[in-house]
Formats: structure tokens, sequence, C-alpha cells
């Protein structure tokens, strides 16, 4: 159990169009012929997914270091 890093991110995201507030739900992303999981918030309403690339980049890297450290 490693879940321990700098605590959640307390930002609120809202959908752009349809002002909902976005909830985090594990997304997908693939990266360098990678599948990640990552997650991310996504709007309930519309279903779009908010992909920060600072955020999901930074924690594809995370995880990239958990893999490495096998
Ligand atoms: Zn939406």
């Amino acid at each position: 159990m490693s879940e321990t890093d700098r605590g959640p991110e307390e930002t609120e995201w809202v959908c752009g169009r349809c002002s909902v507030t976005l909830t985090p739900a594990k997304v997908q992303v693939s990266y360098l012929g990678s599948a990640f999981t990552v997650v991310l918030p996504v709007c309930t309403k519309c279903g779009m997914a908010l992909v920060d690339e600072d955020v999901a980049l930074n924690k594809i890297a995370q995880a990239e270091k958990v893999l490495e450290d096998k």
C-alpha cells in the first residue's frame, strides 16, 4: 500500500458545456504504446473526461516509476 503520495487533488473541475462538477473516475490513457489507468475528472452528464496533460503525464510518470521499481 503506497497510496500516501501528497494526498488527493482538491481542485474542483467543472464541465465547460454542462456546468456540472466533474467526478473522479478511472480512465484509460495510452502513452508510448502502454495503457495506463489514471483517475481523471469526468463529467457525469456528457461523459467527457478532463485530460489535463500535465496531470496525466505526471500520473503516468508515477506509474512508470512504480513499474521500474519492481
Ligand atoms: Zn459535460
